[in-house]
C-alpha cells in the first residue's frame, strides 16, 4: 500500500508535468487487480446503426452472455431508452426494489449514437429503478462510453447483480476481450479514478481518446442520489473531462452493486463506423446545420462561448430563475453568476464538444480551479461546467453568488459522484426549513445553513461524502427528508410538503414554474418525475402566450415530451434541436417545433436505418415507448394520478412574504383570472383564493392532458391507446392496464 501515493492534482493540473510520477503509481494500483472473469468474443461494427445483440453482465455470479436484438425490440423500442426500458421490464418484478441483486443498469446508444457528422450524436441512456422514485429512471448522458460500446460490438449493455467486492468491467472492442477484475486499490472519486483507468487501460498515448470509464464517487455510496460520470478524453487540454448521468440516484445503484468502473477501449473513431444506410445525406444534412451553428451561434444562444449558463441572466429577467428554494425569481446579485462572468472564466478557444462532430461544443471548462475545501484542498483541477443547471442550482437557489465557490460545489458533486441538480434542489430546501426554524443548529449538527452560507453547504457535502452527520440525512433527497421532518415533528407538515420541491420522489430541475401552467404539467407529469428534459413550455406559454387554452396546453404537453423523448431512443443530444435555429425560423408554420430540425431528424433516422420515416412516425415511435414506460410505472406501483401531484411551491405562492413579493401580479390575477376584488382583503386571504385557482386549474390541466394522450382520469393508458400503438402485443403490459381500469 506503501507505493499507492496518488496526488489527484498532478493528474488534473493543466501544465500536466508530474505525469511520470503518478504513472509510477497507476503501475502499483494495476499489480493489485485482480482478473475474477475473462472471456474473448468477436468484435463488430454496426449495420445500419444496430449491432443486433447487447451484452449482459451478472457481478454476482460473473455470467457474461450475448444476447440478440430482435425486430421486434427495434420496431417498437427503438433503441437507447426504449432498449433500456424493455431490458429493466423483462428482469425486475413489480416487487423488486432499487437495491435488490435483480435491479439492473442498463446503458444504451441508439442507432444513431456515434455518429460523427451531425452535431450531439453522442449520447446514450441509462436506465434503473431509481432510489428516490423507485419506478424506472432514464438519463441522456454524453462521454465516449455509449458509442465505443457500439463500436465494440453491442446495441446495450446490461448489467446485473451485487458483487461482494469492489469490481471493474472492462470491455476491449479492439481485441474481443471483456474482463471483470477486483479493483481492493482504486480510488473511488471519479476525477482520479477515471483519469487512473484511462491511462491504465489504453495501449499508447495515442489510444487515450479510445477509452472511456463510467464511475461514480464517495457520496452515491451514502446517499440516494448518485449520479454516473461518462469520461471523454480531452486531448486540448490532455485530461479526463465528464459528462454526467445525473438524475434519479443511477450512481447510488452502481456503488450498491460494488461497480467500481466500467471501462471500454473501442477503436479509433472514424466517420464511417456506424455504417449508415446513406452517408450521403448524413454528410450534406451535417454540413447544412454546421454551417447554420458558426453563422446563428453568435446571435443567438452564444453556446459555443458560454455553455448553458447563457441563460441565466434571461432567466433572471422573466422572473423564472429558482432563488431561495424557488420563493423567487430573480436576485439583484445574479450579475456575478451571469454569462459575462462565465465567459471570462471558461477557458475559450477550445472546442468543448462531449461528442465527435458536436459543433455546438458547449461542454465547457474552467480550468486551472484551486480547491479551498475537503480532501482534495490546494488541488488545482479543471471543473466541467458549470451549466446553467449548475449555477442556479446551486447558486441561485440557495443564494450563493460567489462563483468560486459555484465552481468548488460543481467540483464536488461531480467528483463525489452526486446530482447537481437534486443537490441544489435539495439544499435549498435545506436552508428554507432553516430560515422557517424546521431545522435548526442542533438538528443540523451545528452547520449554520443560512441562505448563501457556502462553507456550510459544502461541509454538508463533504458529510454526505463521508457517510456522516447532517449530510447523510440530506443524502435521502428531499422526499424522505420530508417525510424524517415530518415524523420527528420539526414542523408544520403542510408547509414542509408545500415547500419540498420533489414530484414522484425526484427533486424539481432549475426553473420556476408558477406562472406557467404548461410547465407546471411539464414537470409533474412526467413519467420519470420534475426533470425538464421532457418539456420545457414556459417562455412558449408564459412569455409568448402561444398556449391561451386547456386544449393547446394539453397539445404541447402531448407533443413535446413525445419529440423529446425521440431523442432518447436514437442517441441525440435536445441541444442542437433548439438552442440554435435557422435563421428563418421564425417565418415557419409551427415555428416553435423547429421544423427544419425536425425534418434534419427525420432525414439522419432513415439514412441511417434505412428505414423511411415522416414527422408523424417520429412521434408513433415516441409514443410506443412513453406509454410502455407509464405502465412500467402502474406496474411497480406508481403512475397514477396521485403520483403526478405536485408540491404547492411549483403553482404558487406558499407564503406571504413570497406573496407580497409579488403583490401587484397576484393581486391583478384575482380580478383578471378570477374575477373578484383583491381590494379590501388580507394577505392570507388572497393566498388562499390563489391556492383554489391554482390547484382547480393544475387539476382541470390533468385531465386536458390525461385525455389528450390518450389515458383515463385516473392516468392510465388505455386498452385502446396502447392498441393503437402495438403494445397489445405483451400480454404483460395489457394485464397491467386492465388491473387499473
Ligand atoms: S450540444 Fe453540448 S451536450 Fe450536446 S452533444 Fe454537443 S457538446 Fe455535448
Amino acid at each position: 500500500m506503501s507505493q499507492l501515493v496518488f496526488d489527484p492534482s498532478k493528474v488534473m493540473d493543466i501544465d500536466y508535468t508530474k505525469r511520470t510520477e503518478y504513472l509510477d503509481g497507476l503501475e502499483a494500483i494495476k499489480a493489485a487487480h485482480k482478473v475474477l472473469k475473462e472471456i474473448t468474443y468477436t468484435p463488430s461494427l454496426p449495420d445500419k446503426g444496430y449491432t443486433n445483440r447487447t451484452l449482459y453482465v451478472n457481478v454476482d455470479t460473473l455470467e457474461v452472455t450475448e444476447k440478440p436484438v430482435t425486430q421486434q425490440m427495434k420496431d417498437v423500442f427503438i433503441g437507447g431508452r426504449g432498449f433500456g426500458l424493455y431490458h429493466l421490464w423483462n428482469a425486475v418484478k413489480p416487487t423488486t426494489r432499487w437495491n435488490d441483486p435483480e435491479n439492473e443498469i442498463i446503458i444504451c446508444p441508439g442507432p444513431v449514437a456515434g455518429m460523427t457528422q451531425y452535431a450531439g450524436t453522442g449520447k446514450s441512456l441509462v436506465v434503473s429503478l431509481s432510489p428516490q422514485t423507485e419506478i424506472p429512471i432514464d438519463s441522456n448522458v454524453g462521454g465516449y462510453f455509449g458509442p465505443l460500446l457500439k463500436f465494440s460490438g453491442f446495441d446495450a449493455l446490461e448489467l446485473q447483480g451485487k458483487s461482494d467486492k469492489d469490481i471493474i468491467l472492462f470491455i476491449d472492442g479492439v481485441k474481443g476481450i471483456i474482463r471483470i477484475e477486483e479493483a481492493p486499490t482504486d480510488p473511488v472519486d471519479s476525477h482520479v479514478l477515471a483519469e487512473i483507468l484511462t491511462h491504465m487501460y489504453a495501449e499508447n498515448e495515442a489510444d487515450l481518446p479510445n477509452v472511456s470509464v463510467v464511475s461514480s464517487g464517495a457520496a452515491a455510496e451514502h446517499s440516494l442520489i448518485g449520479m454516473l460520470n461518462f469520461s471523454f478524453y480531452d486531448r486540448r487540454r490532455g485530461c479526463v473531462r465528464f459528462k454526467q448521468a445525473g438524475r434519479g440516484g443511477i450512481g447510488t445503484v452502481f456503488r450498491n452493486k460494488r461497480i467500481r468502473a466500467l471501462v471500454i477501449r473501442g477503436p479509433r473513431v472514424t466517420g464511417d463506423l456506424n455504417h449508415p444506410a446513406d452517408p450521403e445525406t448524413i454528410a450534406k444534412t451535417g454540413i447544412k446545420y454546421h454551417k447554420e451553428i458558426r453563422e446563428n451561434d453568435g446571435s443567438q444562444c452564444m453556446m459555443r462561448r458560454n455553455g448553458t449558463a447563457h441563460i441565466v441572466e434571461i432567466m433572471d429577467a422573466y422572473d423564472l430563475l429558482p432563488v431561495h428554494n424557488f420563493q423567487f425569481g430573480s436576485h439583484p446579485d445574479v450579475h456575478k453568476i451571469d454569462s459575462a462572468y462565465w465567459q471570462q472564466r471558461l477557458t475559450q478557444a477550445t472546442s468543448d464538444g462531449c461528442w465527435y462532430g458536436c459543433s455546438m461544443a458547449c461542454a465547457k471548462g474552467a480550468d486551472g480551479v484551486v480547491l479551498k475545501t475537503g480532501p482534495y484542498a490546494g488541488h488545482m483541477v479543471t471543473v466541467d461546467g458549470p451549466e446553467y443547471e449548475n449555477a442556479a442550482g446551486l447558486g441561485s437557489n440557495c443564494g450563493i453568488f460567489d462563483p468560486d465557490y459555484l465552481l468548488e460545489l460543481n467540483f464536488y458533486c461531480d467528483t463525489y459522484g452526486i446530482c447537481t441538480i437534486t443537490y441544489g434542489t435539495l439544499t435549498a430546501f435545506v436552508m428554507e426549513c432553516y430560515q422557517r426554524g424546521i431545522l435548526t443548529k442542533e438538528r443540523t449538527g451545528g452547520l449554520d445553513m443560512t441562505w448563501g452560507n457556502a462553507e456550510a453547504d459544502l461541509e454538508m457535502m463533504h458529510q454526505m461524502a463521508r457517510g456522516e452527520g447532517f449530510g447523510k440525512i440530506a443524502g435521502m433527497g428531499v422526499k424522505k427528508m420530508k417525510e424524517y421532518f415530518i415524523r420527528n415533528g420539526y414542523g408544520d407538515p403542510q408547509l414542509i410538503n408545500d415547500i419540498g420541491m420533489e414530484n414522484k420522489g425526484l427533486e424539481y430541475s432549475q426553473y420556476m414554474s408558477k406562472e406557467s401552467l404548461a410547465q407546471q404539467g411539464g414537470y409533474a407529469l412526467t413519467n420519470k418525475g420534475p426533470q425538464h428534459d421532457e418539456a420545457w413550455l414556459i417562455f412558449m406559454d408564459m412569455v409568448n402566450k402561444q398556449l391561451p387554452t386547456f386544449e393547446d396546453k394539453a397539445e404541447a404537453l402531448y407533443y413535446f415530451p413525445l419529440f423529446r423523448t425521440w431523442f432518447g431512443l436514437n442517441g441525440f443530444c435536445k441541444l442542437p434541436w433548439n438552442d440554435v435555429v435557422p435563421a428563418n425560423n421564425s417565418e415557419q408554420p409551427e415555428a416553435h417545433k423547429v421544423p427544419e430540425h425536425v425534418q434534419n431528424y427525420v432525414d439522419l433516422f432513415t439514412a441511417t436505418t434505412g428505414l423511411q420515416i415522416t414527422k408523424e412516425d417520429l412521434i408513433t415511435q415516441s409514443a410506443k415507448v412513453y406509454n410502455f414506460q407509464r405502465v412500467f410505472n402502474i406496474r411497480m406501483g406508481k403512475g397514477l394520478r396521485l403520483h403526478d401531484a405536485a408540491p404547492y411551491r411549483s403553482l404558487g405562492p406558499v407564503t406571504k412574504e413570497e406573496y407580497e413579493s409579488r403583490a401587484e401580479r397576484y393581486d391583478q390575477q384575482i380580478v383578471t383570472e378570477m374575477g373578484l376584488e383583491a381590494a379590501g382583503k388580507t394577505t392570507e386571504e388572497k393566498m388562499a383564493l390563489h391556492r383554489e385557482w391554482r390547484t382547480g386549474r393544475f387539476s382541470k390541466l390533468m385531465d386536458s392532458v390525461y385525455t389528450r394522450r390518450g389515458w383515463t382520469l385516473d392516468g392510465v393508458p388505455t386498452l385502446e391507446r396502447l392498441k393503437e400503438l402495438g403494445l397489445d402485443a405483451f400480454p404483460e403490459v395489457v394485464e397491467v392496464v386492465k388491473q387499473h381500469l
